[in-house]
């Protein structure tokens, strides 16, 4: 097969990171991030994602400073679909050593918001005949990690969170956060990410009616949960030593 890509390409372009921070009462931090850049419509990936950080940044800004006990930093992340030469160097920059022992230094916790609402959609299903996906009123059940074995404060704070506010796990969590920007901070802050890769995932049918807002909603209040129950107890609970890359 033979494809043409019939689109203008435009060099030397630059790229950012964006930052807003809301200043707490304190000078440890909470960093919530979600990549701004996508395919198409970029509907799940990842403007859901820029919306449950943004959702987040709005609650939190509400609060007098005095009520927050850690300054709160969202970062839009840049870059994440790029491969080769100046992909993500916003991501980069975050772990250059002397970027990193400035920013994270004092960090309790960090959420990565990337696709976290996708619709259920089945294939085939049993009985049901056509070459259609079938829509669900539902969505998708995620792929997730919360601080890892070293963690289990965090990641017990981040299963009631999750059950509470109606948000559909895989029973285990992954060794690793699920591909994509926590990766990048998972080895030296306490991370949190879930994710689901569905379907329409990175295909030009990535529009609105893909991303239910009752997904979006449980999501984004349960990682205002885990926030919440954080900011309930110190720095040593979930600061662990950086592990060593793999
Ligand atoms: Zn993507």
């Amino acid at each position: 097969m033979k494809a043409t890509l019939d689109v203008q390409m435009v060099p030397n372009l630059k790229t950012a990171l964006v930052w807003g921070t809301l200043p707490g009462a304190t000078d440890e931090t909470i960093y919530i991030v979600a990549h701004r850049d996508g395919w198409f419509e970029a509907s799940g990936d990842n403007a859901g994602g820029v919306a449950s950080m943004i959702g987040l940044a709005e609650y939190y800004a509400k609060a007098p400073q005095a009520q927050r006990r850690r300054t709160m930093v969202f970062i839009g992340l840049d870059g994440h679909h790029n491969t080769g030469p100046g992909a993500a160097v916003g991501g980069v920059w975050l772990n250059d050593p002397a970027n990193k022992a400035k920013l994270f230094a004092k960090t309790a916790l960090s959420i990565n918001c990337e696709h976290p609402s996708t619709i259920q959609t089945y294939a085939r299903p049993r009985y049901l005949t056509g070459d259609v996906l079938h829509w669900s009123n539902m969505y998708t059940a995620q792929q997730w990690y919360a601080g890892g074995p070293s963690r289990p404060e965090l990641t017990a704070i981040a299963v009631k969170a999750f059950k509470e506010f109606g948000v559909p796990l895989l029973t285990e969590p992954d060794q690793r956060p699920p591909a994509g920007d926590l990766g990048r901070l998972y080895r030296f802050t306490p991370g949190v990410a879930t994710s689901e890769f569905f379907h329409y995932f990175h295909t030009d049918r990535e529009s609105p009616d893909t991303v239910p807002w009752t997904g979006l909603q449980a999501s984004t209040r349960a990682y205002a949960k885990i926030v919440d129950e954080v900011n309930k107890l110190p720095l040593s609970t979930f600061q662990r030593p950086e592990e060593p890359a793999r």
